[in-house]
């Protein structure tokens, strides 16, 4: 019996995701690097990531994160929390089953808020995992993590929009299926604070679009990219405006809801798959007479890493209840806890069980360089660190803020 219930439709789909990961996604790894070192080409797509989707997709394993019954697996945030932890323990499985960032999020945007073109023309492709998309919102020339700084001009003109602008980190545009961007910028500079901004679908070919280059991690390329983007008199017919004029900043908001809580899972299951590692190798390596894991440190390391695990789990889960049942406003505290709690816990049971492998344990032989790169991203994308604790905090003193400083009287 666990903590929350949840259906026999989610316990099934673990299960069958379990198996999928051990029958396919880990015994694909090793093909997958093996495919990207010979094309040469850090973008390039390469053939087995394709086999896997053919894979997951008939198994059912296919859009497990979409909550729309018609379109996707329909489950809760609850259920599907899980799934996101084990699909987490491997770099290729989100993709695998159709359920990487920002693709995820931004299927959410157009089943919300597209037209029945845009849901014709991107979502059902993307849905179909043949498209790619990128989602731009943060920009070189501004601190974006304040989201009401992005600059990029949406000026209208007539029926058309033209932007102007550049945008950084847009992950996902260098992918080989990339075909639109959902793009944030301000349609009116006088208007209050968070009803200056607004939201776009445009085409990564739409004359005046130039991806300029690609933004590594840590040296790593990745192969969906992160690529920064200038945009120059770039035409946008007006029905591709999301939602309406003003309305980005709640579309944003919308879409990174469950977009942070997605993240969070996945690097617990990377966490997961760290200790089972750093376990595996303290176990079979033996140094002045004993195996590694009889020290007591590494034995504190692996206790620590349990508890960490377990307690970050638990707050996962409940954020994911309580937008479940009370909706993702009411899980703010807990959706910005999380998103600081577990890349942190992740990166310290990554960075102990690299310690535990010595020097193979920065090498690509085993995934724990390449994780900790990604982790590390975590704490800045969707959100540094510092902006989700100033808005928890900001809700904690709210609840004092008709107390005066000790010795002020009226
Ligand atoms: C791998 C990766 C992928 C990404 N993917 C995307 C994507 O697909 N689309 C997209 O639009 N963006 C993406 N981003 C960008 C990411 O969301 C931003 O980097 C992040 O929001 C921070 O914005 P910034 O880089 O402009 O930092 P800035 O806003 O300049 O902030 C710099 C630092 O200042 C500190 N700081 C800011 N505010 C406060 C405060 N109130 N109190 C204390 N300290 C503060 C924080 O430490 C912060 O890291 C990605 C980033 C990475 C690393």
């Amino acid at each position: 019996m666990s903590l929350f219930d949840i259906s026999e439709r989610a316990q099934q789909l673990q299960n069958e995701l379990l198996d999928f990961m051990d029958a396919h996604v880990y015994p694909a790894e090793t093909m997958y690097e093996e495919q990207m070192r010979a094309a040469g080409d850090p973008h390039f797509h390469p053939p087995i990531l394709e086999e896997l989707k053919a894979e997951a997709r008939r198994r059912g394993l296919w859009n497990l994160f979409h909550p729309h019954p018609a379109t996707g697996a329909g489950l809760t945030n609850l259920e599907y929390a899980p799934l996101a932890e084990i699909m987490g323990r491997s770099h290729i499985a989100p993709e695998a089953c159709n359920c990487n960032a920002p693709d995820t999020g931004n299927m959410e945007v157009l089943e919300l808020f597209g037209t029945e073109k845009h849901k014709e023309k991107y979502l059902k492709p993307l849905l179909d995992g043949t498209m790619a998309s990128a989602f731009a919102m943060t920009e070189p020339g501004v601190a974006s993590s304040d989201a009401t700084n992005v600059e990029l001009s949406m000026v209208k003109d007539g029926d058309e929009y033209v932007l102007n602008g550049r945008k950084w980190f847009a992950s996902n545009a260098l992918h080989k299926n990339c075909k639109v961007m959902i793009v944030m910028g301000k349609t009116d500079p006088a208007a209050p604070t968070h009803r200056q901004q607004s939201m776009m679908v445009v085409p990564i070919d739409a004359p005046g679009v130039t991806v300029m280059r690609n933004l590594p991690v840590f040296g790593y390329a990745d192969r969906e990219g992160h690529a920064e983007i200038d945009f120059k008199d770039v035409r946008v017919p007006v029905e591709d405006l999301l939602k309406g004029e003003g309305e980005g900043f709640a579309i944003s908001q919308a879409r990174l809801g469950p977009g942070r809580i997605h993240h969070c899972m996945r690097a617990i299951g990377a966490a997961e798959r760290a200790l089972e590692l750093m376990c595996k190798r303290a176990q079979s390596r033996v140094t002045f007479g004993k195996p590694i894991a009889d020290n007591a440190n590494i034995q504190d390391w692996i206790a620590e890493a349990r508890i960490d695990i377990e307690m970050v789990r638990l707050l996962t889960l409940k954020a994911a209840y309580l937008m479940d049942t009370v909706g993702n406003k009411e899980a703010q505290t807990e959706i910005a806890a999380i998103k600081v709690a577990a890349p942190a816990i992740a990166l310290r049971i990554v960075d102990r069980a690299i310690q535990v492998h010595g020097g193979a344990g920065i090498t690509d032989d085993f995934p724990l360089a390449m994780s900790y790169a990604h982790l590390r991203t975590l704490r800045l994308a969707d959100g540094p660190d510092e902006v989700h604790k100033r808005a928890i905090a900001r809700r904690e003193l709210r609840q004092y803020r008709d107390l005066r400083p000790e010795g002020i009287r009226a």
